[in-house]
């Protein structure tokens, strides 16, 4: 921290960082924004062209959240406020799906009831939806108050943040860790998820390159056992692109391969050469309880998509579970007892979609626009190739249900092509 230098606004630090429980850059702003009584919205709003473009980030963070942080870099003579967002993997991890959108708010319930006002803290983690517990206190993430089930915004003020905006019930309570509850695959997922959060949370730790990800296929590809591995959609992309680099992987892509590897998803971004040194999973999937093998893949992709359908609904189509499964080879009973509340939520919410006619030709024109180039070509398809899919739908389609179709197929897109 620079001392004794005048700054234009406080030279007030960010919280927690270095640790998994690094302060979010957002809720540094609503510190500033009490201290100083400037309106959150004029020290953080993207200018009306930068909201326009603010759609999916393929790169990087957000234009409008780079600028913010430079500002306020400047403004308080902090260096290390890029550290509350995950601004050092940007490029390297595309972020879509993670924190791009204003997505009801999602907090520890614990870090509320315990946090006294002067040293409040909201970790940036919480914001990555695939987490499910408070890197502090190991308990669950929570985005509903639980006496009346409503959801709050992410942008309250200080003041109101730990009180429910609908009853006004705290939001902060007693909870007990929820590591016990989580199966192996979950626990591993949080473990990962934090790895990447402390990358990003160290001031030391420099931006990862947008090729990655590609260096490290090519490393994969030059040992067939472990290239076998790796998902077909992957490989089949680095074949026919020689040339070109594959694009950033989603978060769950990177935990796939990840998972393939036997390795941590840190190593997999920043040290090629080394994970070609450990060993692969082995192939023995015996009764005895080994953690995370191998057979956890298809459930961590089945619970990915099962998560973005229900999340996007009902700006998405949900197609019939079996057609789900089939792609994945998996069988409805597994999927019950792996994911029964998941499974549950999805068909019940599968069923109330309208009229079978209708839902049939969506489902239809979702199996036809998995074969276009947009999807099969890379991993995570422009903006505006997705508007020309959207149009070419609408030819046959109502507008609403042309987007539902390309928002469903591109979700599974990222599942192995059948046959
Ligand atoms: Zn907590
Ligand atoms: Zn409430």
């Amino acid at each position: 921290m620079t001392q004794g230098l005048w700054t234009a606004l406080p030279a007030q630090a960010l919280r927690h960082v270095a640790t998994a429980q690094v302060e979010s850059f957002e809720h540094y702003v609503l510190r500033m924004s009490e201290v100083t009584g400037l309106r959150r919205a004029s020290l953080l709003k993207p200018t009306p062209i930068e909201a326009a473009h603010a759609a999916i980030p393929q790169q990087g963070l957000l234009q409008h959240v780079e600028r913010a942080i430079g500002v306020m870099e400047h403004l308080t003579g902090q260096t290390d406020l890029r550290c509350g967002t995950l601004w050092a993997v940007s490029r390297a991890l595309s972020l879509h799906g993670m924190c791009a959108r204003n997505r009801p708010r999602r907090w520890c319930p614990v870090c509320y009831a315990e946090q006294e006002r002067a040293e409040a803290s909201e970790s940036v983690a919480w914001s990555i939806r695939l987490l499910q517990t408070c890197p502090a206190h190991g308990c669950a993430l929570v985005d509903r108050c639980r006496i009346c089930g409503a959801t709050q915004l992410d942008c309250d003020a200080l003041v109101q943040r730990r009180q429910c905006r609908q009853c006004a019930a705290s939001l902060g309570w007693r909870a007990g860790s929820a590591h016990l509850a989580q199966s192996a695959l979950e626990r591993w997922i949080d473990a990962q998820i934090l790895a990447i959060v402390r990358y990003a949370a160290d001031p030391q730790s420099a931006q990862l390159p947008p090729d990655a990800f590609h260096q490290t296929c090519r490393a994969l590809r030059c040992i067939p056992e472990r290239w076998a591995r790796v998902p077909a959609s992957v490989r089949s992309r680095l074949r026919t692109h020689t040339r070109r680099t594959l694009p950033p992987p989603v978060l769950e892509m990177l935990l796939e391969v990840a998972a393939t590897q036997h390795c941590g998803v840190m190593a997999l971004l920043t040290a090629p050469e080394a994970i070609v040194q450990t060993s692969l999973w082995p192939d023995a999937t015996g009764g005895q309880d080994a953690g995370l093998r191998m057979p956890a893949i298809p459930l961590l992709r089945l619970r990915a998509l099962l998560d973005h359908l229900l999340e996007e609904a009902p700006a998405a189509y949900l197609p019939p579970l079996a057609s789900i499964l089939s792609r994945l080879g998996m069988e409805l009973a597994q999927a019950r007892h792996a994911e029964p509340e998941r499974v549950a939520r999805y068909q019940w919410r599968c069923v109330r979609q309208g009229a079978s006619a209708r839902l049939r030709r969506l489902d239809i024109a979702v199996a036809q626009t998995l074969h276009s180039s947009a999807l099969t070509s890379r991993l995570v398809p422009t903006p505006a190739q997705l508007a020309q899919l959207r149009q070419r739908l609408a030819r046959h389609l109502a507008l609403e249900d042309a987007a539902k179709v390309c928002t469903t197929a591109m979700e599974l897109s990222h599942l192995p092509a059948r046959g």
